[in-house]
């Protein structure tokens, strides 16, 4: 005999045998044992989830010899032959090869006909969404008025799609997405029926790949059978699919937590003579890094699941902004992945990338300068505050993920007092609310260890009491010592941010100067006449 694919032999014959659509097909089993039927059904789903596989044990519930019932014999001939797909009242269209009003026509001509056998004609049109608007227009004629003895079943992928006329004369049913562990219990029964042995593992890989689609999973399951000569292994699946097994994930992780540059490269090389999909184990490493995202946020989550130790290891050990920098990184990676030289090169890139990245007590930060810069260098104003402008934050953030070099921690044995230079201390914390709060804020005083400060009232929504008490928090941390802050809402005259904002003003009109009286610059105006866009215009700034 020849060898049958999995997907027909196995195909549900009746609704007690059907996996995963329970709601649905309790409201069917009532509707017909009830005997209140309707003469259009509209199942909808994503692919491979049973839609047809419903509509047939429909027709068998409406047609079969011994009565309508939820429960056809599946032994009378009518049973039978529309099992095989021979019966003559059992009309099937794949609406997505047969788009046309032709087809449609011929099909709803025939409708008028009494059945040559059964109880009803029933017309079963797949991927109803596909016809054309003439072909719905037609058969629009035939669903308001149908003849008694005629069942429309329609399925689609896609009901948007499907005219709101058409949808109103239907009874709809929207079929569930398979879960993975329905699709992997029912590979497995039939594993054990047709005495295959398999790994646990392999199946669930198989019940994953599947995409909720029981019948893409019994295909890549055909597959898995022809290509494994004995035993159906969680290596020859990860092989034949070239996806990634969860261990080469966990694998990854434990090297950056390690700082492991060579074990990355090792196992982007490994994957790449499997054959691993690059795509795919990103894509994995995006899922693995979310779950230990959730796992950091809501401890217990994954508690009964065989990965609990290691998630909680894992999730311990990282931060919740690596795991973020982690994912951006990963989706990135996956993005980028065809701009790549190759693969396996891209892959193996972005696993660097996230080490790169990895916030760490040894590595260095190289400062690299991404502004652009205008071709005619101008000569620096001397800065109104010192180190007070960006370039001297941005650094200062930078240095700030570097314990050892955190000008602030490096001083926390001894106290300090406060010179005075509120915009010096605010350009010295750390970027957040807290620093946000600080430099709009106009120093009044500092009396008794306590700073007093004022806020305008257009900023009072800075003004919540946690913003606060974090600013009170990153002084305390400064000065290594008790301190108060005291934030009365009044008129501001000046603030760091008003200062950073008159220097960055004052360096401009500077800049822009300088630029009418370039030399160069006035020949390109006057030779080629030439305009200066005076937004354009960006002051460099010397680093210190
Ligand atoms: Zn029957």
């Amino acid at each position: 005999m020849s060898y049958q694919v999995l997907a027909r032999k196995w195909r549900p014959k009746s609704f007690d045998t059907l996996i995963g659509q329970e709601s649905a097909v309790q409201a069917i089993a009532n509707a017909l044992d009830q005997n209140r039927l309707h003469h259009a059904y509209l199942f909808n789903g994503t692919r491979g989830i049973g839609k047809t596989t419903i509509a047939r044990i429909l027709a068998k519930s409406l047609n079969c010899e011994k009565g309508i019932s939820s429960k056809p014999c599946l032994t009378c001939s009518t049973c039978q032959e529309i099992d095989v797909g021979r019966y003559v009242d059992l009309i099937e269209l794949d609406a997505a090869s047969n788009t046309g009003v032709d087809n449609m026509i011929d099909l709803l001509e025939n409708a008028q006909y009494a059945p040559s056998s059964g109880r009803f004609k029933v017309y079963i049109i797949d991927e109803v969404h596909m016809l054309s608007k003439s072909a719905f227009n037609a058969m629009l004629k035939t669903l308001e008025e149908p003849p008694e003895h005629v069942k429309f079943i329609l399925a689609t992928t896609e009901p948007q799609k499907v005219p709101i006329t058409v949808l109103s004369r239907c009874l709809q049913f929207n079929l569930k997405q398979m879960t993975s562990e329905n699709i992997a219990n029912h590979l497995s029964g039939i594993l054990t029926e047709e005495k295959i042995a398999s790994d646990d593992s392999a199946i669930r890989i198989i019940a994953k790949a599947a995409n909720g689609s029981m019948r893409d999973a019994l295909s890549i399951l055909d597959q898995a059978i022809a290509y494994s000569s004995e035993k159906i292994s969680a290596e020859k699946v990860t092989q034949m699919l070239g996806t990634i097994e969860d261990g080469i994930l966990f694998d990854i992780i434990r090297h950056l937590i390690d700082k492991n540059g060579r074990g990355l490269t090792e196992i982007a090389r490994g994957m790449d003579e499997k054959n691993t999909s690059f795509d795919d184990a990103l894509n994995g490493l995006a899922k693995l890094i979310h779950e230990l995202t959730v796992c950091k946020i809501i401890p217990g989550q994954y508690d009964d699941s065989s990965k609990k130790a290691l998630y909680n290891e894992f999730s311990e050990k990282l931060t919740g902004e690596t795991l973020q920098l982690f994912y951006q990184i990963s989706i990135n990676g996956r993005k980028d992945l065809h701009l790549a030289p190759d693969p396996a090169t891209g892959f193996s890139m972005t696993l660097l990338r996230m080490l790169a990245f990895y916030p760490s007590s040894t590595s260095t930060h190289d400062k690299v300068d991404h502004s652009p810069k205008p071709a005619i260098k101008i000569p620096e104003k001397k800065s109104l505050i010192p180190d007070a402008t960006e370039k001297n934050i941005a650094a200062k953030a930078m240095l700030s993920n570097t314990p050892d070099q955190d000008p602030v921690k490096a001083n926390q044995t001894v106290s300090r007092n406060f010179d005075g230079n509120w915009s010096l201390l605010v350009s010295q914390l750390k970027t957040g609310v807290a620093k946000t709060l600080a430099q709009e804020c106009q120093f009044l005083s500092y009396k008794d260890s306590t700073f007093h400060l004022s806020l305008d009232e257009k900023k009072t929504y800075l003004s919540k009491n946690d913003f606060i008490q974090k600013l009170e928090e990153q002084l305390i941390n400064h000065f290594n010592k008790k301190l108060k802050l005291e934030i009365t809402i009044d008129s501001v005259s000046t603030s760091p941010a008003i200062e950073k904002r008159t220097e960055k003003a004052a360096l401009l009109k500077h800049a822009e100067s300088a630029i009418m009286q370039d030399n160069f610059v006035k020949e390109l105006i006057s030779d080629f006449d030439a305009e200066i866009v005076p937004s354009s215009i960006e002051p460099i700034k010397k680093e210190k």
